[in-house]
């Protein structure tokens, strides 16, 4: 329930999830104000908990707009993913205000595009780079990334002036583990048929949650969605079809601004009911409590499984998983143009929902601009028609 009692509604899911993003530029100014500093994260592989744990505010800062893209090609290939250059290009038309508020950087050596990205946004703003493994083995892997989590525990110690305790850590995990937990149960909500949320109000509402100081705010947002989501209440009643096809979204991170395959997949009459990608189920799990917590951390955020990994055996069990659980008809893999990495993993990740579920995947790749948004448009709808 809402706060006055009222079923929320996706009107009033919207309306409050505007209010509180507004408020969180507020929020953010006022902590910053009074001297907490906030750390600028660009992949899922750094553990924000390490910033909660020293009182920053960790804010994610992957680019999911076009309009920087143009400034970004000034100085970066044009042949290069958009997920990149338009990261780079908010920062430098200064355009993105989490990037303003952000005092330092953390990015990973995942993709070689984003790792030698990261050498020139270090001129705009001191940038350090993680060594992240290349693979999730537990021997030499991990203990690599064990080390390298130290070495940035030390870094935002320093940055903060905060003594990073087991304690602090621990209360970290917790409510990271809360936020967590709440994004599971709203991604989940659409295990019912038909599906009570859409794909839209999904992605924007794990959007923004993202980005909000006071994580209690998101926490308590989800909460009311989820137990607000009875009986397709937060679905236009026209759009209330049971027999409805069930489209997975897989691949490359999507946010506000590029999401236009949901767009296009709802405009054809079928339903996006999951997310395995970074936007979605990727951030599904739950940090070991019982454990050491650096040993925890370093565990679960190398498992990651996402395509910059050789192999990623993770995506394939993930995957596998999220067909079953949602009951998906189709699947949509989604490849940014110029990456590499999920580009090759696309030949792979077909051939797995073909023998392992009978069905095939629909493989696109495209940019952020709408320059082919009908040809897209025109493939989705002979893949919903094949379904
Ligand atoms: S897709 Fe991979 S490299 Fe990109 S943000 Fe997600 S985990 Fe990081
Ligand atoms: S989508 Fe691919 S190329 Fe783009 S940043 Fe992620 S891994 Fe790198």
């Amino acid at each position: 329930m809402s706060t006055n009692g009222d079923p929320l509604g996706s009107r009033a899911v919207l309306n409050r999830l505007q209010r509180i993003t507004e408020e969180n530029l507020l929020d953010i100014e006022r902590l910053k104000a009074g001297g907490r500093a906030a750390i600028g994260f660009y992949c899922l592989y750094s553990p924000t908990e390490l910033a909660v744990a020293a009182d920053a505010i960790p804010l994610p800062l992957c680019g999911t707009r076009n309009d920087p893209i143009a400034t970004a090609e000034e100085m970066l290939p044009r042949n290069l993913c958009p997920l990149i250059k338009s990261s780079f290009g908010f920062a430098v038309t200064d355009t993105c205000p989490f990037f303003r508020f952000s005092d330092i950087i953390v990015g990973d050596t995942t993709c070689d595009g984003k790792k030698k990205m990261f050498e020139l946004l270090n001129r705009y703003k001191t940038t350090h780079v993680l060594q992240l493994p290349q693979s999730q083995d537990a021997t030499v892997a991990l203990s690599q990334w064990r080390h390298e989590l130290s070495r940035f525990k030390a870094i935002i110690e320093a940055q903060t002036g905060v003594t990073i305790t087991e304690e602090r850590l621990r209360a970290a995990i917790d409510l990271m583990n809360r936020e967590r937990r709440s994004r599971k149960a709203i991604m989940d909500l659409n295990q019912a048929r038909p599906a009570p949320l859409s794909g839209s109000l999904l992605i924007e509402i794990l959007f923004k949650v993202g980005f909000l100081a006071d994580k209690e705010k998101g926490i308590a947002l989800m909460d009311a969605v989820v137990a607000d989501a009875v009986d397709g209440c937060l679905r236009a009643p026209g759009e209330r079809h049971a027999n409805r096809k069930r489209i997975l979204i897989t691949g490359v991170p999507i946010g506000l601004g590029s999401d236009k395959i949901v767009k296009i997949v709802e405009q054809c009459g079928a339903d996006v009911v999951a997310f395995e990608n970074c936007a979605g189920y990727k951030q599904a799990f739950v940090v070991d409590a019982e454990k050491d917590p650096m040993d925890a951390l370093a565990e679960q955020y190398l498992a990651t499984p996402c395509s910059v990994m050789s192999p990623n055996p993770g995506r394939f069990a993930l995957l596998e998983q999220m067909i079953a659980d949602f009951a998906v008809d189709g699947v949509i893999d989604l490849t940014w143009q110029a990456c590499h990495t999920y580009n090759i993993e696309a030949y792979s990740i077909d051939a797995f929902v073909q023998e392992r579920f009978g069905m095939p995947s629909l493989h696109l790749e495209t940019d952020y601009a709408e320059s082919d948004t009908e040809q897209l448009r025109v493939r989705v709808e002979a893949y919903l028609e094949m379904l």
